[in-house]
């Protein structure tokens, strides 16, 4: 356990990279299918080809917890 400080401190780094990456990345839209889904701000996604508006999660497109509400709307 000597290294846990050391491996903590890379792994916290790629995960930096890995939300900056997702927030610049685009996402398939439910609506209309286009891969046109940006994040707007915090929890809010939208597609700039068919205006449609989501509640997703506040870096990434679709959360787990995401995923548990469409299934528990029956939209999933
Ligand atoms: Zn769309």
């Amino acid at each position: 356990m000597a290294n846990k400080s050391i491996r903590y401190g890379v792994s916290l780094r790629k995960r930096e990279e890995a939300v900056v990456r997702q927030q610049k990345a685009r996402y398939k839209c439910a609506s209309c299918g286009k891969l046109a889904v940006r994040r707007q701000g915090t929890g809010i996604w939208h597609c700039y080809y068919c205006n449609a508006t989501y509640a997703g999660g506040a870096y990434t497109f679709k959360t787990a917890a995401g995923e548990i509400v469409d299934k528990l709307l029956g939209r999933g």
